[in-house]
């Protein structure tokens, strides 16, 4: 059977200054803002969504900037780290780039067999660079951010859980995963066991407990090709004793959600449609965009909503 998850579509973490979350994801990491609207669920948030050129699933970090929120706190039971894969060689680059603007970096290390740096953005959310093998996705180029250096999108992502079981079960079982290996107690698994669907899971539990505020991870979404393929997965999910949502749309994919066993909020997301149906690709995030039932509030959304600029100083 075909298999019904392909890897990562999006992760969606919390923001506390939508202007500095703007600059930082579009001015230091060089991706490109793919479209400005609102978090459906509260329409007086923004929902950023940044990736490559026409917002490839595999390559989306999404915000939800709720201005003054306070720092949250990585934890059990979250995305902890968010890796982005990037071209060989080009980590030094990236280090004195993301350190000119700043935002202090960790040295080279590595994992797996590949290098990678740590660093975190002006709210503490955790961010790596891998310098991935043989990823052939070219990223959006621009300037200096060229195709020696641009990121090309997501690598991977860190779960922090008490308990790897219940998970992995999950993973492997309802999910087309495979364990791949293990490292200094770091558990990897992929899909296709490539950049843009690898999942890490560690039990090195941090002392403190999670918060979930600005600089966290809300949630992690998983890709399927399409609605058929999500309805499947639905099934296949419930039926494995999984509590999950009814098909939710988000205008640029469809979505189901639930909580896995370690307390991470899961998605599976559609690859269809994407996010060039309200907007050219030559536009993409230039201008604010509604779903169909918030456009006739328009006037009043957009009031309430703090003005951000796509050109402002980087920080
Ligand atoms: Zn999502």
């Amino acid at each position: 059977m075909a298999a019904l998850i392909t890897g990562i579509h999006h992760i969606t973490a919390l923001a506390s200054d939508p202007q500095k979350n703007i600059d930082f994801y579009t001015g230091v990491l060089g991706l490109r803002l793919v479209k400005k609207t609102i978090n459906f669920d509260a329409p007086d948030v923004y929902h950023f969504y940044f990736g490559d050129e026409v917002g490839s699933p595999g390559t989306i970090l999404t915000f939800f900037p709720f201005k003054g929120a306070r720092r949250g706190q990585k934890g059990v039971g979250e995305t902890t780290f968010t890796a982005f894969s990037v071209p060989e060689g080009s980590l030094d680059f990236w280090k004195k780039r993301i350190n000119s603007f700043g935002f202090p970096v960790s040295d080279i290390q590595e994992r797996f067999g590949e290098s990678f740096i740590r660093f975190e953005d002006h709210d503490g959310t955790g961010l790596e660079l891998v310098a991935s093998i043989g990823d052939e996705r070219t990223g959006w180029n621009q300037g200096e951010l060229d195709g020696d250096r641009a990121i090309k999108g997501f690598h991977s992502a860190t779960l922090n859980l008490r308990a790897k079981d219940l998970t992995e079960e999950l993973l492997l079982e309802q999910m087309d995963y495979q364990l791949i290996g293990e490292e200094n107690g770091r558990y990897r698994y992929g899909t296709a066991g490539k950049a843009g669907d690898l999942l890490d899971i560690v039990l090195r539990q941090p002392d403190n407990r999670s918060m979930q505020s600005a600089g966290t991870v809300h949630h992690i979404a998983f890709r399927t090709a399409d609605e058929q393929r999500q309805l499947e997965a639905r099934q296949k999910l419930q039926e494995a004793g999984q509590m999950v949502t009814e098909v939710k749309d988000r205008n640029y994919f469809k979505s189901i959600y639930f909580r896995e066993p370690g307390g991470v909020l899961f998605e599976v997301a559609t690859d269809e449609p994407g996010f060039a149906i309200d907007e050219t690709v030559e536009e993409l995030g230039t201008t604010l965009r509604l779903p169909e039932w918030a456009e006739p509030n328009r006037v009043e959304i957009e009031k309430k909503l703090p003005s951000v600029s796509l050109n402002s100083q980087t920080p």
